[in-house]
């Protein structure tokens, strides 16, 4: 039997939705217009791809988008004081400054001057240490998407063993967060893990975050295990031409598994859905509206 496939893209279109209707409840009812501020600085091909697909979704879902894209030169001056405007700014209601940042700016710095309550990314140190004492916080986005998929296909997580391959800030230490608030018993992989294959092969959640092309193979994996593929990564095809893959080797992964996230179109979708959720969650916040639930 091969495993379900998760089509994130399915799921984000449902979560747009959810967005943009509650997004027009807050214009007809309360006359607020979410507004999300994306900040780019330099000229990196694939951060231009993501600031003008999440701009175009923005739109879609009914909100402002404002969209600052500024020289790679810039200096981490000239950048906290945009922050800061925005920060100040009673239309914008959630800020995102794309990664990865020049080499000259201090990523930390920059983003922990976002104010955490418009700090949609959800890495803000703030929202960081409030998910891992398991308050209310601003939950970055590809986790928050991978969550939400897992509790649609296995029901409750409670007592499920889950290995997350991958401690980034971004993607698995929040996963392994955000696991451990289901109940989940949550180990966590890096590269100098012993025995993985084993450790995976113990799992009822595996979730891939490594950026490792094809790495977590089929046989490692438990008869049924429900598996989430965050990776990105772009190969060559033999014909001149290049592919995306995931972490995981889907082709021997899906015969084994019980369900799994294809690539593209299992996370990657979600994650910007994501971040429309976040940026209406933030808004509703800042004036102590109900949230979408
Ligand atoms: P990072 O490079 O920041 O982290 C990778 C992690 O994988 C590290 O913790 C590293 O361990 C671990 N790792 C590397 N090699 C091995 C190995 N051989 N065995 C076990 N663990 C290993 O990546 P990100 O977390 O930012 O991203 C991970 C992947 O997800 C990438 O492919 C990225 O493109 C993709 N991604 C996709 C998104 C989406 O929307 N779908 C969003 C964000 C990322 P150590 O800490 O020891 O170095």
């Amino acid at each position: 039997m091969t495993a379900q496939i998760i089509d994130g893209k399915n799921f984000a279109v449902a979560l747009r939705e959810k967005v943009a209707e509650h997004t027009s409840y807050l214009k007809e009812k309360h006359n607020i217009t979410p507004g999300l501020a994306v900040v780019l600085v330099g000229e990196d091909p694939a951060s231009q791809v993501y600031v003008r697909s999440k701009g175009k979704q923005t739109i879609e879902a009914g909100m402002n988008s404002y969209e600052y894209k500024l020289s790679a030169d810039t200096s981490e001056t000239e950048l906290l004081t945009l922050i800061n405007q925005l920060n100040a700014d009673t239309n914008v209601h959630g800020i995102l400054v794309q990664l990865p940042l020049p080499e000259h700016l201090d990523e930390a710095l920059v983003i922990n001057a976002i104010d955490p309550a418009k700090d949609v990314d959800g890495f803000h140190i703030s929202n960081a240490g409030l998910l891992a004492t398991g308050q209310k916080a601003m939950v970055p986005c590809t986790p928050l998407g991978c969550l939400m998929m897992l509790r649609e296909y296995c029901g409750s997580l409670s007592g499920l063993n889950a290995v997350v391959v991958g401690r980034s800030n971004i993607v698995g230490k929040p996963m392994a967060q955000l696991l451990l608030k289901e109940s989940c018993t949550v180990t966590i992989a890096h590269s100098r893990t012993r025995n993985l294959p084993e450790l995976v092969g113990g799992a009822d959640i595996v979730v891939a975050a490594v950026g490792q092309p094809l790495f977590i193979k089929g046989e490692w994996i438990k008869p049924g295990a429900t598996v989430i593929d965050v990776g990105i990564n772009r190969i060559e095809q033999g014909d001149g031409m290049t592919r995306l893959v995931g972490d995981v080797d889907f082709e021997t992964a899906r015969e084994v598994a019980g369900a799994i996230t294809p690539v593209p179109g299992g996370v990657g979708p979600m994650t910007i859905a994501c971040l429309l959720a976040n940026t209406v969650t933030a808004c509703c916040r800042s004036y102590s509206l109900p949230e979408p639930q």
